[in-house]
């Protein structure tokens, strides 16, 4: 009779297996508003929605119970939304116990008000820079808008006002036709941040591929070539804390939400995990766990620094 009822209801229902893949590092967008123009921007301010900070808590608990352990936070520009990001590092830490959580931002709205408020429950500020010639922040449109360019000032004093509160810095590197020549190594190596993340400009449909397919940026004059970008890695390469990324590496290796806490299966949104719940909503994602591992994905992500976490 046992061995009846175990076998009898699968033949009506067709139950999900669950997802083998656990969200342990997840990449939300909460908001796409930006104060910067960066031409190669591929999260543009498509929509200003923003999820109400209940809905984004309860979402965010679902990923824990899912077995989230990191959070990063990007945009858009973060911190347009200071108390909101807050908040929920806040709830990170005190409620779900996270080990890790970071944010990605230009570094021109962080302040030490927030910081002094906040920053106890950040571990990484990851700072976006480019380049240490304002000429070229020009070109690549980092910077804010009207207001001249003070992005490299800005980009040091948050990395040394960032290390005074204990939190480890990251800084972001986007390399395209603009750059790829340039040396970088003095001014990252005064900076001195525990990981330095150095993409190759990618091109992404509807985000930055000009006005015909929907894109609010045009970033097609923009790209390099494979051998462009490697010597620019080969030029930095005795920067210790250098981690490349090249367009293969970055697609389908991060689990990105985007503002309605839907996963973007490169980069098309699917269901919302509010509706579906996390297994189901990671079916959409297109995420491929082994090449977030083969990238370096899991690492010493916490304030100080540990073994890495990688028996997963
Ligand atoms: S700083 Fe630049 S790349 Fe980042 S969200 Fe703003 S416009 Fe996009």
């Amino acid at each position: 009779m046992n061995r009846f009822k175990s076998w009898l209801p699968s033949l009506f229902i067709s139950y999900p297996e669950p997802h083998p893949d656990p969200p342990v590092s997840v990449n939300w967008f909460p908001n796409r508003r930006c104060n910067y123009e960066c031409a190669f921007c591929f999260h543009t301010t498509k929509n200003t929605f923003i999820l109400p900070i209940d809905k984004a808590k309860l979402a965010l608990r679902l990923l824990s119970e899912a077995g989230m352990k990191k959070l990063n936070i990007s945009g858009g520009e973060p911190f347009l939304n200071p108390k909101h990001i807050g908040e929920i590092f806040k709830f990170c830490k005190e409620e779900l116990k996270l080990e890790a959580t970071s944010v990605v931002c230009n570094g021109s709205k962080v302040t030490e008000k927030w910081l002094n408020e906040y920053g106890q429950y950040l571990d990484v500020m990851a700072i976006s820079c480019d380049s240490f010639n304002s000429d070229t922040n020009e070109k690549q449109g980092r910077r804010e808008n009207g207001k001249g360019d003070n992005h490299i000032g800005k980009v040091q004093d948050v990395a040394a006002l960032c290390k005074r509160h204990g939190i480890r810095v990251k800084i972001n590197s986007v390399i395209t036709i603009n750059n790829w020549q340039e040396d970088m190594n003095d001014h990252i190596s005064e900076i001195d941040p525990f990981r330095w993340k150095v993409f190759q400009v990618l091109l992404l449909d509807g985000e930055n591929t000009g006005a015909e397919t929907g894109s609010l940026r045009d970033a097609r004059n923009l790209i390099i070539t494979t051998e462009q970008f490697q010597s620019f890695l080969e030029r930095h390469k005795s920067q210790p804390s250098l981690v490349a990324e090249d367009n293969e590496a970055m697609k389908d290796s991060y689990l990105n939400l985007d503002e309605e806490m839907r996963y973007e299966g490169w980069k098309k949104p699917g269901r919302s995990i509010l509706d579906v719940g996390v297994a189901e909503a990671l079916r959409d994602s297109g995420f491929d766990y082994k090449t977030f591992i083969d990238r370096g994905g899991i690492y010493d992500w916490g304030r100080t620094a540990q073994p890495p976490i990688v028996d997963w």
